[in-house]
């Protein structure tokens, strides 16, 4: 058997959410030990320094009724979004039991009056200085998601017979896939999306 005894992975650049915009130092080597699940925090939009801060905040507590961690379901928190206004929106960390409650409508409980008003993605907007809905760029402008890839608002060219616009992934070298405003703001979160520029040849002469 002729495998090495010790693979060392090539060097990667560090990921989105392993950078942050508070500061240029990746956080790969702080957190690689503590959440080895990067892709969990990553699903909500959370970058791992924003990820941290959320775990700081609860104290390995759940944020409403303050159960421990042990009596939750894998013996860990779950992370509590707004599903109405996307994966990007994380309310808090709480415990199984809470957590299914606020699914069947528990909002109006004392226990989660505080909470639901200290909501984490509040923060978040207001760090940003954005409000939870974003007015949708003109057509031309390309806008940077979370991860820094360009989506491009224009005409699909595939569809000829509308004159709808949507937002196409400049990423891609094939791009196929049209967007919808929506879905650009419900995947990354208003606070994570950026105008990059406005390409003034895609605006028709009037
Ligand atoms: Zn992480
Ligand atoms: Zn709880």
């Amino acid at each position: 058997m002729l495998f090495p005894t010790a693979f060392i992975p090539p060097h990667v650049e560090p990921r989105w959410w392993e950078r942050d915009a508070t500061s240029p130092e990746p956080t790969r080597n702080v957190t690689a030990a503590e959440h080895g699940q990067c892709p969990t925090h990553v699903k909500y939009a959370l970058t791992c320094r924003q990820f941290d801060r959320l775990m700081a905040r609860a104290d390995n507590h759940c944020e409403a009724c303050g159960s421990a961690p042990e009596n939750s379901r894998f013996g860990r928190l779950a992370i509590d979004h707004v599903t109405k206004l996307g994966w990007w929106a994380v309310r808090g960390l709480l415990c199984t039991a809470c957590n299914a409650a606020l699914h069947v409508g528990a909002l109006g409980l004392p226990r989660f009056r505080e909470y639901v008003s200290n909501a984490f993605y509040l923060t978040l907007l207001a760090e940003a200085k954005v409000t939870d809905h974003v007015a949708e760029p003109p057509l031309g402008a390309v806008v940077l998601d979370a991860g820094g890839r360009p989506w491009r608002r224009e005409q699909p060219a595939r569809w000829p017979w509308t004159s709808e616009h949507r937002w196409m992934p400049r990423h891609r070298r094939y791009p196929q896939a049209p967007e919808t405003w929506e879905w650009l703001t419900s995947r990354n979160g208003p606070h994570h999306l950026r105008v990059d520029r406005i390409e003034s040849h895609l605006i028709p002469a009037a």
